[in-house]
């Protein structure tokens, strides 16, 4: 039997009924609270290693070649198979673990990442450093086989559901790119506090994340010490490519389709009004040739085992890309699709108001727009500082 024949026929007898419906999909972590069927499809998934297809089966992983992965995402999007799994485990730190850890760093934390054990969040931001992230003042100094760390970091995304963050600390206040280190450690270790901050779309998926004297071993540390900048860095690559494939799943195309004729007729199995059809057929096709490009750039990524600048240009055009699907969904729905809370509206039109302005953050997180254009003019176009 094909590879293609047995994954058709292994997802046919495993992946449950509500799986192949649009959905949300989990994190992972202790925090989470599965459904039986959700449940069921991350251990099913996991136990074959296909939560992370590509990584190396002694880790969790698959151990999938690039053609094979490919295979099992065209079978999972043939039956509409939703990801069984997602997170910052999986796009950012596993990836950065595989290529900076030890032997002993990823026994440790890639099988966990890839069952869904362990949630992680991101330690990168501060009041005062976003964009210029090299002028983090978040503490770490040495002390005996531990490092003490003091300080704090913005905007981490989902830290009061993560049970593990990575984190960008300054072991040398001499050096700027040179005095960042990279660490990995519990948030429940002492000195660990967080604080929600609430959002523009209603949700609280922000937090302020505090360090006091929290005491991390040194064998926490991804790389040598000073070399966090470069691990950091490869991470956002991991992130921004990971941003960046937001745009274009057949499912959302679907539902896209769906609702236009929904809200709006349909006349021979096509959209009625032919300025909303034009505007979708677009969309579908530019979808259709970025998914293309994301997936040629995604399959050099693995031969040359790591992402390029060329994320920063993915990043840029595929949340331009969800920006544009939003907002027609919205125009679609007229007012319905303005609605916050309330029994006039449905919960697909509820979700659309909250998708529509949760995009407009993708053009700022993993670096805004701006500075992906500085990358793209300097990296790739070459033009002069
Ligand atoms: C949804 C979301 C999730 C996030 N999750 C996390 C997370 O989990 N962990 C984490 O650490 N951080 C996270 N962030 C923070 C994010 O990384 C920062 O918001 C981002 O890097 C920008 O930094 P800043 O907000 O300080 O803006 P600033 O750096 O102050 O920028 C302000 C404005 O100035 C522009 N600008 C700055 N420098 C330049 C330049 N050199 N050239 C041209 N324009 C420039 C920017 O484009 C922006 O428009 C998240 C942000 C969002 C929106």
């Amino acid at each position: 039997m094909s590879f293609r024949e047995e994954t058709r026929a292994w997802l046919e007898e495993n992946c449950p009924r509500q799986m192949r419906t649009p959905g949300s999909v989990t994190n992972g972590g202790r925090h989470a609270k599965l459904g039986e069927e959700q449940r069921a499809w991350l251990d099913r998934m996991a136990s074959k290693g296909w939560t992370a297809p590509t990584w190396p089966a002694e880790y969790g992983g698959g151990g999938l070649s690039v053609e094979d992965n490919q295979i099992l995402t065209e079978e999972m999007r043939r039956i509409n198979a939703r990801a069984p799994l997602a997170g910052h485990g999986l796009t950012m730190i596993g990836p950065a673990i595989l290529e900076f850890g030890t032997e002993e760093q990823c026994l440790e934390h890639l099988p966990k990442i890839a069952s869904g054990e362990v949630r992680w969040c991101q330690g990168y931001s501060e009041p005062g450093a976003g964009s210029d992230l090299a002028s983090l003042q978040c503490r770490a100094m040495a002390d005996g086989d531990d490092y003490i760390i003091n300080g704090s970091k913005i905007w981490t995304s989902g830290a009061d559901q993560a049970d593990w963050i990575f984190s960008l600390v300054r072991t040398d206040t001499a050096k700027k790119h040179e005095g960042i280190s990279f660490m990995v450690f519990d948030m429940t270790s002492e000195g660990v506090s967080i604080s929600p901050i609430e959002l523009i779309s209603g949700s609280s998926e922000f937090c302020q994340t505090f360090f006091d004297d929290v005491r991390v071993p040194k064998k926490q540390m991804i790389s040598t010490p000073g070399n966090g900048w470069t691990v950091g860095k490869r991470l956002l690559q991991y992130e921004r490519t990971s941003i960046g494939g937001i745009g274009g799943s057949n499912q959302k195309i679907t539902t896209i389709d769906e609702h236009a004729m929904n809200y709006l007729g349909a006349n021979n199995g096509k959209i009625s009004d032919p300025a909303i059809r034009d505007a979708v057929t677009s969309l579908r096709m530019d979808e259709h040739a970025y998914q293309l490009t994301t997936r040629r750039s995604a399959e050099e990524a693995i031969s040359s085992k790591a992402p390029t600048f060329m994320s920063s240009f993915f990043k840029v055009y595929g949340t331009e890309q969800n920006k544009e699907r939003t907002e027609l969904l919205v125009h679609i729905m007229g007012t319905n699709g303005l609605g916050w809370e309330g029994d006039g509206f449905n919960g697909g039109e509820l979700g659309a108001t909250r998708n529509w302005l949760r995009s407009k953050a993708n053009s700022i997180e993993g670096g805004t727009s701006e500075v992906m254009l500085n990358i793209i003019s300097k990296r790739i176009l070459g033009l002069p500082d």
